[in-house]
Parts: C-alpha cells; structure tokens; sequence
C-alpha cells in the first residue's frame, strides 16, 4: 500500500513509538514521504516556509521513523517515532501540550528510573535489591488481595488492590528483563488471529 498524494498533502501524524503520545501533525507531499524512507527521519512539507522540511533541521530535534501506517482510504499517514528532543518547537514533547503516556507505558518508565536511581531510597529499590523472591510474593500477595476485594464487592477496595497488582506485576517484569512491548506483541497476534478467524470458537473463546 502506498500513500496517495493524488489530491495534495497528506496529513502526518507523529506519535512516540514507546509512549504512544501524539507529538505533532505535519503535512508531506510526496517528495517529504521519499526523503522521510530514505533517511528514516521524518521530512515534511512546511505550507508557511512554502518548501521542503526536515524536522529537527536547525533545532536537532529530529524525528527517527520506527514505523510508517496509512489510513484506511491511504490519505493520511501515522509514523511512530523516537524523538531526539522535545518535538514542539515552543520546547514541550508533544505540540499538543505534555500529555502523559498511557499507564501502562508511565508504570514502566516509572519503575526503570527508579531502579536506576540507586539512592532513591524508594520502594521500587528496595524490592529489587531485596531480588526475585521478594518480588515474586509480593506480586502473589497482591492478586490474593485482589481477589478477596472482589469477593467482597468492595469496589474502591478492588480498585485499590489493582493499582497494587499491577505496580508489582510491572517490577517482577522489570525484574525479569521483559518489556510490555513484547506482551502487548503477544496480544495484537491473539487478538488479529481472533479476527481473521471469527466464528472459530476455540480462538474466541480464549477472551
Ligand atoms: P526544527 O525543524 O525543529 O529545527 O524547527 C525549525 C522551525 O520549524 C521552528 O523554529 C518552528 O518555526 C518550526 N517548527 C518546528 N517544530 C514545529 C512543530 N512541532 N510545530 C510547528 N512548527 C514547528
Ligand atoms: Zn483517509
Ligand atoms: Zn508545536
Ligand atoms: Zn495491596
């Protein structure tokens, strides 16, 4: 599939490949979207400079492409990146104001920082530094917990419990050296698989 430049620029969105935030909205013709696959950085169309743009060109704050989708009629772009600087030019992430990236991404940046800042003296340290045992039961306790809050039907309580598990499901993962991106891979494969063969209960019946 290819991008159609038929009717003019092409609305591209740029959206942080780890964070899932959106950063910016440009405009390519088909020259900017050549450039932007042959450098892997992104190229736009500028309409007020009036000529082609490399994004980061005087500020260094360039664009690396890790993926390139079209919309569904192939008029509209969305390219997941990894930004060298802050993508707004007035100096914040994103140009849409410093969103934060969804929880499960924040969870983990979390959790890397702290563990890399050793003298913290942070919670996150200290189970890391106290090693997989600790964290293991701490994560088992957390569920057990879950559980009873469900069975009481004490919905804060519940809700409560589950920020708990999550936070330590993301430690043990921290521990153990698996990013989400890998799990949330495992569940777009489930989830297209599901897809492509609807009516196949055995895949369904896995949700
Ligand atoms: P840069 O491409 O980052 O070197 O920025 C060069 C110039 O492009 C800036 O001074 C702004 O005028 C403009 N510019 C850069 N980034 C953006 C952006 N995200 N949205 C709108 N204009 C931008
Ligand atoms: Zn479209
Ligand atoms: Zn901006
Ligand atoms: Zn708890």
């Amino acid at each position: 599939m290819k991008p159609d430049f038929s009717k003019g620029l092409l609305p591209a969105i740029l959206q942080h490949g780890r964070e899932r935030t959106v950063l910016m909205l440009g405009y390519m013709n088909e020259e900017a979207y050549e450039r932007t696959l042959e450098e892997g950085v992104v190229w736009f169309y500028s309409r007020s400079k009036g000529r082609l743009w490399k994004k980061g060109e005087s500020s260094g704050h360039v664009q690396r492409v890790l993926d390139i989708s079209l919309d569904c009629d192939c008029d509209a772009l969305l390219i997941q990146v990894d930004p060298a600087g802050p993508t707004c030019h007035t100096g914040s992430r994103s140009c849409f104001g410093d969103e934060s990236p969804a929880p499960v991404q924040a969870l983990e940046e979390m959790i890397r920082r702290r563990a890399e800042d050793h003298d913290s003296g942070s919670y996150t340290n200290y189970l890391l530094n106290e090693g997989l045992d600790k964290v293991a039961k701490k994560f088992g306790e957390e569920s057990y917990e879950v559980v009873i809050a469900a069975m009481k039907g004490d919905r804060d309580e519940l809700r409560d419990e589950t920020a708990d598990l999550l936070y330590h499901l993301f430690v043990l993962l921290h521990e153990q050296g698996l990013g989400i991106a890998e799990v949330e891979q495992v569940l777009h494969e489930r989830h297209s698989r599901k897809n492509n063969f609807k009516g196949e209960r055995k895949d369904v019946e896995k949700w």
